[in-house]
C-alpha cells in the first residue's frame, strides 16, 4: 500500500559553520496536510526548507521524499516552491506574467526546448487557479506584491505538484488581501488536494487556516494539530524568546517596522 508520508525527516542536523542551525529534527508531513512552520527569526526555518529541497545536505540524519531517500529522489515536479523573494520584482523587469509562469515548466521540458501551445494552456490554467489569468500579458513588475505572489504560486503549480512549500508568502501582501490569500491556499489544499507547508510569523492567522503547526527553534518544540497549538505554552521556549510563543507574530511586525 502507498504510504501517506510525503516527507519524513529522521534526526536531521545541519550546520553552515560551527553552530548547529538545525538539530535532531524529526518531522513527518502527510498527504493532505496544511502545515504551518513557525519560530523566531534565525530559528532555522528557511534552512529546514533548503534541506527538504536538497539545496543543502544534512550533516546527520536522513530525509525521505515520497517514500524515497532524498539522495535518489528525482521527481522534483512533485514539489512546488515559492521563495521569500518571489514578490519583489520592480517595474523594469522584462518578463510577462505568462513567461514567468512558463519557466515553472523548465524542469519538465528541459531548459533549451521551446514552449508549445500545450505549455501555454497549462500556464494559463495555473493562472486561472490563482485568479490571475487576466494579467497574463502584463509585465510582472507592474503588479502589486500580493499579485506577484499569486503569479509565483501559479508558476509553482504548473507542474502539478503534490506538495507546495511557501516561505513567508504573506510578507509584502497588504492586510486586506491576506484573507483572500488564505482562501486561495485553502482551495489548493481542499479542492486540488495539494499538501502545503508554509513558513510564517503570522501565528494568529495560521492556526485558523492550517491543519497542523510545527514550532521550531533549531529543534522541533511542538508538532500537532492547530487546535492543540492554541493551548500550547512552553515555558522554556517562552524564556528563550523573551515572550510567549503566541506573541511571535506581533514581535515580528515590530522588528520589521523598526528595520
Ligand atoms: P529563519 O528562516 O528561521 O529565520 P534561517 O534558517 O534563515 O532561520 O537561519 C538560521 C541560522 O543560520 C541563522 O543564525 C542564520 O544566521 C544562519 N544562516 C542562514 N543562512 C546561512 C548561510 N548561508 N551561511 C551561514 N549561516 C547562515
Amino acid at each position: 500500500m502507498k504510504s501517506n508520508k510525503i516527507l519524513e525527516m529522521d534526526q536531521v542536523s545541519f550546520k553552515y559553520e560551527k553552530e548547529w542551525v538545525v538539530k535532531n529534527v524529526d518531522l513527518v508531513i502527510e498527504r493532505g496536510q496544511f502545515l504551518g512552520l513557525v519560530g523566531p527569526n534565525g530559528s532555522g526555518k528557511s534552512t529546514l526548507i533548503k534541506l527538504m529541497l536538497g539545496l543543502v545536505k544534512p550533516d546527520k540524519g536522513s530525509i525521505n521524499l515520497f517514500d524515497q531517500s532524498l539522495k535518489q529522489f528525482n521527481k522534483w515536479q512533485e514539489i512546488g516552491f515559492v521563495s521569500q523573494k518571489a514578490n519583489s520584482f520592480n517595474s523594469g523587469f522584462p518578463a510577462t506574467v505568462l513567461e514567468v509562469v512558463k519557466t515553472g515548466l523548465v524542469s519538465r521540458i528541459g531548459a533549451f526546448r521551446f514552449f508549445n501551445r500545450k505549455h501555454k494552456e497549462k500556464a494559463l490554467e495555473s493562472l486561472r487557479t490563482v485568479e490571475m489569468e487576466e494579467y497574463a500579458n502584463y509585465n510582472i513588475g507592474e503588479l502589486s506584491g500580493g499579485q506577484q505572489q499569486r503569479v509565483f504560486i501559479a508558476r509553482a503549480l504548473v507542474s502539478d505538484p503534490s506538495l507546495l512549500i511557501l516561505d513567508e508568502p504573506t510578507v509584502g501582501v497588504d492586510a486586506q488581501h491576506v484573507t483572500d490569500f488564505y482562501d486561495l491556499l485553502g482551495r489548493l489544499n481542499k479542492e486540488k488536494e495539494i499538501s502545503l507547508l508554509m513558513v510564517t510569523h503570522d501565528i494568529g492567522t495560521i492556526t485558523e487556516h492550517a491543519t497542523h503547526v510545527v514550532c521550531m527553534n533549531k529543534t522541533v518544540h511542538f508538532h500537532g494539530a492547530s487546535e492543540e497549538y492554541k493551548n500550547f505554552d512552553d515555558q522554556d521556549l517562552n524564556r528563550l524568546y523573551g515572550h510567549s510563543v503566541h506573541q511571535l507574530s506581533h514581535n515580528h511586525d515590530h522588528e520589521v517596522s523598526n528595520s
